[in-house]
């Protein structure tokens, strides 16, 4: 035996003493970071990278950082893993609302509810705890506002699908401060194009389609500040904003080559800046939701180009959000997915396609930054799987994500920050 196996053999008793009294076991390599600890905690940004697992995580490594590289998301010096099943009588894998509901209110729930438990009943949300505590709140996504992993925050509905009555509450009822992202045909009533008008070329089925007035005009009178486009989101200043930059996604949900978009008006990072300009200014905190959806939806269609494409746009958003928690140290910034969508893996380019073609067909290859190797993308299905995602996280209480949980206990350490 070696004294290094000796080492190795050592390092678990070492941190389960470690664990057993206490106390935080460091490691000098991020010791900067493990600075951010000290703070008092008082604000916190939740990342969602939309159906993003492990497997998402490892490519997007290998074609944005390379071999030896790091991705940002998982330089955050803490990390643990959450286990996503919901409590559906019909399934054991999660879909986006109960993942999002398990978050938001540390209840598991059913398929497709919205902050309401098995029986149907509503549910406090962490977004509205917030707010009754004094603190601003805020979402920033890729998708609808209206979609179902921002609304567990900021809404209470039976089924995901009313996007018009979850965007009649954000304006009525939970208010939150910043809401930017796409989704505007579910504020304005069929007839009433908007901003970004009716039967797109790009997607002929979009079309206003609200059943609860004009929100946009509810949401001015309430006192917000409308914006549709990346300028006007640029000059707003203060008070609450929303902003609605699209139809529906802000991109467009295909097969590879088949009418597949990805160039969002404005993008995570810029809407995640702008959301930080605004809530910072409340002296009490803030809560900051922010989603990139490209991931989950282009791995439905099973699309790894714009599926990696995504995840340099969410790379960026953790950027903005590591920026600003390296500078406001009483700032948690917590970055998971709801699920695995896809259930992809990283596969060798001088192998066969075992799973043959379509649906579960490869993808590739694609290139390693920094080398001349490449890899294969190899997806098993155009739905969400059960396998656990990573959870990393920086600042004040991350160190309470090491370990494996259930989703709901991201609940159980955001709410020793919201509602208190
Ligand atoms: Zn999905």
């Amino acid at each position: 035996m070696t004294s290094r196996t000796v080492r190795w053999l050592l390092a678990p008793v070492l941190a389960g003493a470690v664990a057993a009294t206490g106390m935080t076991l460091l490691n000098p390599l991020q010791s900067a970071d493990a600075g951010a600890a000290k703070g008092k905690a008082r604000n916190v940004i939740f990342i969602n990278g939309d159906g993003m697992s492990a497997a998402h995580r490892e490519a997007a490594r290998l074609y944005l950082a390379g071999l030896d590289g790091q991705l940002n998301m998982d330089k955050l010096p803490v990390s643990g893993q959450l286990i996503t099943t919901p409590h559906d009588p019909k399934s054991p894998i999660t879909d986006s609302a109960a993942a999002a509901t398990a978050w938001a209110t540390g209840e598991k729930t059913y398929n497709g509810a919205i902050s309401v438990d098995v029986d149907h009943n509503p549910l406090p949300t962490l977004g509205q705890q917030a707010k009754a505590n004094g603190k601003a709140t805020g979402l920033v996504t890729t998708a609808q506002v209206t979609d179902a992993s921002p609304a567990a925050w900021f809404s209470n509905t039976e089924n995901r699908s009313a996007q018009d009555e979850i965007a009649r509450q954000y304006i009525e009822v939970s208010k939150p401060d910043v809401i930017l992202g796409g989704g505007e045909d579910f504020w304005l009533p069929a007839g009433t194009a908007g901003a970004y008008p009716d039967h797109p070329a790009e997607d002929p089925s979009e079309a206003s389609k609200g059943t609860k007035g004009n929100l946009i005009d509810k949401a001015r009178q309430a006192g917000y500040k409308y914006v549709s486009t990346a300028d006007q989101l640029q000059k707003a200043k203060g008070g609450k904003l929303l902003g609605l930059f699209s139809n529906e996604e802000m991109f467009q949900q295909r097969p590879e080559g088949q009418g597949d978009i990805y160039n969002p008006v404005v993008s995570l990072a810029t809407m995640t800046t702008k959301a930080l300009d605004t809530l910072s200014s409340n002296k009490k905190g803030f809560f900051l939701f922010v989603e990139e959806e490209g991931v989950d939806e282009f791995s439905h269609e099973n699309n790894a180009t714009r599926m990696l494409q995504s995840m340099g746009e969410l790379e960026k958003a953790v950027v903005v959000a590591r920026n600003y928690a390296a500078t406001h140290k009483d700032t948690l910034v917590v970055i998971t997915g709801d699920h695995d969508c896809g259930g992809l893996t990283v596969e060798d380019t001088g192998t066969s396609d075992e799973s043959g073609d379509g649906i579960s067909a490869e993808d590739g290859p694609f290139a390693i930054k920094g080398s001349n190797l490449q890899f294969n993308l190899d997806w098993t299905t155009s739905g969400h799987t059960g396998v656990d995602v990573p959870v990393t996280a920086y600042g004040p209480l991350a160190d309470q994500f090491t370990g494996k949980h259930q989703n709901t206990y991201v609940h159980d350490v955001l709410a020793q920050i919201l509602t208190r």
